[in-house]
């Protein structure tokens, strides 16, 4: 296996695809690593562009042929892994890799691929300001917006096991920064 990758990991909420999408268009040669999920499709998600979604019995038998790199449980019953065969393509296509993963995928990603990789924890300014951008975001139930901020609290205690951290206060200023810190890293 060669090339770079560069990891980002955040609180639901966070805005880490916020982020995510600014640094696919910052001309880094960076490529989405596109995750499989049992999830269900939301809004304007497509199908093999933002997760491959396969139902539960499709990820398990993935699973079994050993096809993911990480998967974790990130949900009570939805499961979401890194594909091992989305990383040889991104690789063949001579980019670096992107990984938008949850907090535990990302401490693992980095564990697996070391100094090849970036670890990035998106931090917000507060726990409040996270549950508000959720309720406005509006993709989410009540029921679901309570358990992402439960998950939340846990996962901000595991920031420091992060190369780096971000706190996306002023949208700006926190996407120039992972600009930067990509960029930097990619020209070592
Ligand atoms: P995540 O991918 O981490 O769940 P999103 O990128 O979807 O988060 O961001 C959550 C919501 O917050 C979105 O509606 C986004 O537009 C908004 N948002 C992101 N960054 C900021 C910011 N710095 N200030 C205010 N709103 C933000
Ligand atoms: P969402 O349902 O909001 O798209 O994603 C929920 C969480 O799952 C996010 O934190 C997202 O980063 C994470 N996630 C997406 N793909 C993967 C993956 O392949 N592995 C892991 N561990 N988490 C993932």
């Amino acid at each position: 296996m060669t090339g770079k990758l560069v990891i980002i990991s955040a609180p639901s909420g966070a805005g880490k695809t916020t982020i995510v999408k600014h640094l696919l268009n910052s001309g880094l040669n960076l490529e989405f690593s596109v995750s499989a999920t049992t999830r269900t499709i939301r809004g304007e998600e497509k199908n093999g562009v933002d997760y491959f979604f396969l139902s539960v019995p499709e990820f398990k038998k993935s699973v079994e042929k050993d096809e993911f790199v990480e998967w974790e449980e990130v949900y009570k019953d939805l499961l979401y892994g890194t594909l091992k065969s989305e990383l040889e393509k991104i690789w063949a296509n001579g980019n670096y890799v992107l990984f938008d993963v949850d907090v535990m995928g990302g401490i693992t990603l980095k564990k697996i691929f070391g100094d090849r990789a970036v670890s990035i924890f998106i931090m917000p300014p507060s726990v409040e300001e996270l549950e508000s951008r959720l309720v406005k975001r509006g993709t989410d139930s009540a029921e679901k917006i309570r358990m992402r901020v439960e998950k939340a609290k846990e996962e901000i205690k595991l920031a420091s096991s992060f190369d780096r951290i971000i706190v996306n206060d002023k949208l700006d200023i926190a996407k120039e920064e992972a600009r930067k810190i990509v960029s930097s890293f990619l020209e070592k």
